[in-house]
């Protein structure tokens, strides 16, 4: 439905719509949708507007930053979400600065319909889903970078890549100002890099981290794995199989890190289809490399399946085994 008549709705009867969602289409014109669950945003001040409600109510507000295309992997951040904050937000932005001219920004999955649905079917209370011009002005050159962190892992493969993440995240923390953010551990450098951000630059917000959520045969859950056909869908499997050789030998008594890691990449010759990114055994917090490993460490594996780039890990030392 798109009507110029439509006004966009003051913020004093947002309370009375309970779901509400005002996307301008080709011609400027404002449509508006009703439904019973879900407040959606499509600009800042009405997110903030929102979440400050909610604050000031004493309430706990969550979020789940993504870049939508959701999966079973979102939906456990939401469900984590539900059961440790009294309002749950959620924000779907696929962030153009975290991609890489390369990469795939243009093709990447998109279905804001199924997403919605998905979302309200969760209990989601509110919906951030801004456009690019919305959350990038022309003339915005303000970056967040994470020195030394940003550059590792991913880092290395994807320059800007955490750069673009931790600027965008940092604007949804001023723009949500949630107590509680939930991140996948599936995604460890990232998770590793905010938690610093966070610490250095005092934001007032605690991070959870919610454990991978894998296919029944062990794929770590993605948006991009809808890029694999059949045959790349089973030759992704070699990431998963690399870390089980690497915790294997790890609950065998191995310390040394290459030792890890070589042990690991025996895995990658079997699979022809799929060339290694990096197989690393890192600090989990500070992402340095380790020589051995004394208590825990990060065994992180990228590569590429085909076009597609795939990332997995699990953390060696930990009770809570990462993957099946
Ligand atoms: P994305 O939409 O890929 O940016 O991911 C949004 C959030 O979902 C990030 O915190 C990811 O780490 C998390 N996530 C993505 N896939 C999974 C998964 N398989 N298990 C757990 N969390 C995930």
């Amino acid at each position: 439905m798109g009507t110029g008549a439509l006004a966009r709705p003051g913020r004093a009867k947002l309370d009375k719509i309970l779901f509400f969602n005002s996307r301008a289409d080709s011609w400027g014109r404002l449509s508006l949708r009703v439904s019973l669950l879900m407040q959606i945003f499509l600009t800042i001040l009405d997110m903030w507007a929102a979440s400050r409600a909610v604050r000031h109510g004493g309430k706990r507000l969550g979020l789940v930053p993504t870049m939508g295309a959701l999966h079973e992997g979102h939906l456990s951040l939401i469900r984590a979400a539900k059961s440790q904050s009294d309002s749950v937000a959620a924000s779907i932005f696929v962030n153009p600065l975290q991609f890489g001219p390369n990469e795939d920004l243009a093709k990447y999955p998109r279905d804001f319909d199924r997403d919605c649905e998905l979302l309200k079917k969760e209990g989601v209370d509110f919906l951030f889903a801004p456009s690019v011009e919305e959350m990038y002005p022309a003339g915005a050159v303000t970056h967040v970078t994470v020195e030394g962190l940003s550059d590792k892992l991913c880092g290395k493969s994807r320059p800007g890549h955490f750069r673009g993440v931790t600027t965008v995240v940092s604007k949804l923390f001023h723009i949500v100002e949630p107590d509680v953010a939930f991140f996948g551990q599936k995604d460890a450098a990232q998770l590793a890099i905010i938690r610093r951000m966070v610490r250095d630059l005092n934001f007032l917000v605690e991070i959870e981290a919610c454990p991978i959520v894998r296919e029944s045969d062990g794929l770590a859950m993605s948006s991009r794995n809808a890029y694999l056909n059949a045959q790349e869908r089973k030759a992704a499997l070699v990431l998963n199989r690399t870390l089980k050789r690497v915790q294997e030998l790890f609950d065998q008594g191995e310390r040394n890190a290459a030792r890890l890691a070589d042990g690991g990449k025996v895995a990658f010759p079997e699979e022809k289809s799929v060339r290694l990114d990096y197989l690393e055994i890192v600090d989990p917090d500070s992402l340095e490399a380790l020589t051995e490993v004394k208590k825990t460490a990060l065994a992180a594996v990228a590569g590429f399946v085909g076009t597609t780039r795939l990332i997995d890990n699990v953390v060696l030392g930990t009770e809570e085994k990462g993957f099946r």
